[in-house]
């Protein structure tokens, strides 16, 4: 493929590349505030750059990306636009199901917005999985490049979670020009270990669900969880290669063993 997003293609490249690949990625983020030193697409901008990258390297179409995400609780500042998770979820298997309908057979979403935007999308990816029988992955940071956040932080627990260092750092990698590193902070609050909320810290946990005022004051009104102060562009090209490496194998692994038997559905109606 000449162009590696498939709204930059003609159809017939489409029918061309469905000839011989049926994988297509799918980026997912979401618009919603990041603290004062990342902008408001930072998720949808991480997405769909691992995505594009990804694709580029492996010759794998990407669909366009889904802007916005689930983010009720960053309501909290302005600028941020969140859907409500019907929404999501709807537009999510509208989506898929359109790419499936085609000819895709191996849909592989790459959810910029961590954690968040997980309830949505696996009610839409369960639907279509039982409807279809298509293989639909979620790749998703915190678990996917899980490996590589754990070996490249540098906060203390409780400082991985929003705006943070590994957030922070992918952005002043690849996008430093609207990233703005003299204005990292830190905020990692002493609390219950039950209600700790880094992905990658130990013990056991409850999950809890924030409101807006709550998440502002959680957020001490700047609108970070956790440590961007380690913030650096060395530690975000580690990590985006190590997610690139990831996601490279994952997309050999689905191309290779994954076996499908996918039954064609309807158009979304
Ligand atoms: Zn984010």
């Amino acid at each position: 493929m000449k162009n590696v997003w498939l709204q930059e293609n003609k159809w017939q490249d489409v029918e061309g590349y469905l000839k011989t690949k049926k994988t297509i990625l799918v980026p997912f983020g979401s618009v919603e505030q990041h603290a004062h030193h990342l902008p408001l697409g930072t998720d949808s901008f991480l997405a769909q750059k691992v995505a594009e990258d990804v694709g580029r390297s492996t010759n794998t179409l990407v669909a366009p990306p889904v802007w916005t995400g689930w983010a009720p609780h960053h309501m909290a500042y302005p600028g941020t636009i969140t859907l409500r998770p019907e929404t999501l979820t709807a537009v999510a298997e509208d989506t898929l199901q359109s790419l499936i309908y085609h000819g895709f057979e191996k849909i592989l979403i790459v959810n910029g917005h961590r954690e968040a935007n997980l309830p949505p999308l696996k009610i839409a990816m369960t639907r279509l999985r039982n409807k279809t029988g298509a293989f639909i992955a979620i790749v998703d940071a915190f678990y996917f490049n899980a490996e590589a956040g754990k070996r490249l932080r540098k906060s203390a627990p409780g400082g991985i979670g929003h705006a943070e260092e590994l957030e922070a750092s992918h952005m002043f990698y690849l996008y430093p020009e609207l990233c703005d590193p003299a204005k990292t902070a830190t905020n990692i609050a002493d609390k219950h270990p039950f209600l700790q909320h880094d992905p990658y810290a130990e013990g056991d946990r409850v999950l809890t669900a924030s409101d807006v005022a709550g998440y502002r004051e959680a957020t001490n009104g700047i609108g970070l969880m956790g440590d961007a102060a380690p913030s650096d562009a060395v530690t975000g090209e580690a990590y985006h290669k190590a997610f690139l490496e990831n996601l490279t194998e994952l997309i050999r692994y689905c191309e290779e063993e994954v076996k499908v038997n996918v039954r064609k559905p309807d158009i979304p109606l």
